[in-house]
């Protein structure tokens, strides 16, 4: 059965990515993007934190693309998401990589009220744009995570440099991204992002942006937040 007991969902997004669910593992599809900077957001997390033999969850894991390669660096993981269709194919492709990963589909919310306290790391990547309540998605973040725990969001920034770039840019003028993949709306200022952590309990330690350079068509990690960003945040010890 579905853990779905939170209203805390967009149907029209979950269905956008389960339409695209059979292509979470092809490099050259939509989700190239996510491959691209899958190693930076490893890279930035474990640089922060030791990931080794750590309870860790991923919400809003898709395909599992980043929570394979969290599995893959000696994590014990468990993502989840509310798109059967793209569970479905990350629990197919663990067979083809012998990883191991624990995937369900639960509300992030239920699954805090279920387990608080229970993660040494959260992480919770490119899905809060896609929420409509990003604040219940913190804060139920902050009660999974242990006292003292790591928590590390990504989203996009929301001003006119994000617009050009995240919507007009990659859907339109590049094609990285179908068109309508992104609702300028749902776009989060890292001050508003720091509110929501902050009225959860968490400190914010760190901002590090993502920038995409159209001509060597990489990313790479900066203090530029103005697009893309990740935020490492820490739940207070007591
Ligand atoms: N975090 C993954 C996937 C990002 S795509 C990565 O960065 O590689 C956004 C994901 O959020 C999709 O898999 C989508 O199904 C999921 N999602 C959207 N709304 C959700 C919700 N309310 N609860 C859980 N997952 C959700």
């Amino acid at each position: 059965m579905t853990e779905t007991t939170q209203t805390n969902v967009d149907q029209g997004e979950l269905s956008k990515f389960s339409e695209l669910a059979h292509k979470w593992w092809d490099k050259d599809s939509e989700f190239k993007p996510l491959h691209e900077i899958n190693p930076l957001r490893l890279g930035y997390i474990r640089q922060k934190v030791s990931i080794e033999g750590k309870q860790v969850l991923d919400v809003g894991c898709g395909g599992g693309i980043l929570s394979e390669s969290m599995a893959e660096a000696g994590a014990i993981v468990t993502g989840i998401d509310l798109a059967e269709k793209s569970l479905k194919v990350a629990k197919l492709h663990l067979l083809e990589t012998g990883r191991k990963v624990d995937y369900r589909c639960i509300a992030v919310e239920a699954l805090a009220i279920a387990q608080p306290a229970s993660f040494d790391l959260v992480t919770c990547m490119e899905m809060l744009e896609h929420v409509p309540d990003p604040e219940s998605i913190v804060r139920s973040c902050a009660q999974l995570v242990k006292p003292g725990g790591y928590i590390f969001f990504s989203t996009l920034n929301r001003n006119a440099k994000a617009y050009l770039q995240a919507v007009l840019g990659a859907e339109y003028l590049l094609g990285l991204l179908p068109r309508g993949t992104h609702d300028y709306a749902k776009f989060l200022k890292p001050s508003e992002l720091t509110r929501m952590a902050r009225n959860a309990g968490l400190q914010v330690q760190d901002l590090t942006g993502m920038t995409y350079n159209p001509i060597s068509k990489q990313y790479k990690l900066f203090d530029d937040t103005s697009v893309n960003y990740m935020m490492s945040c820490q739940r207070s010890e007591a």
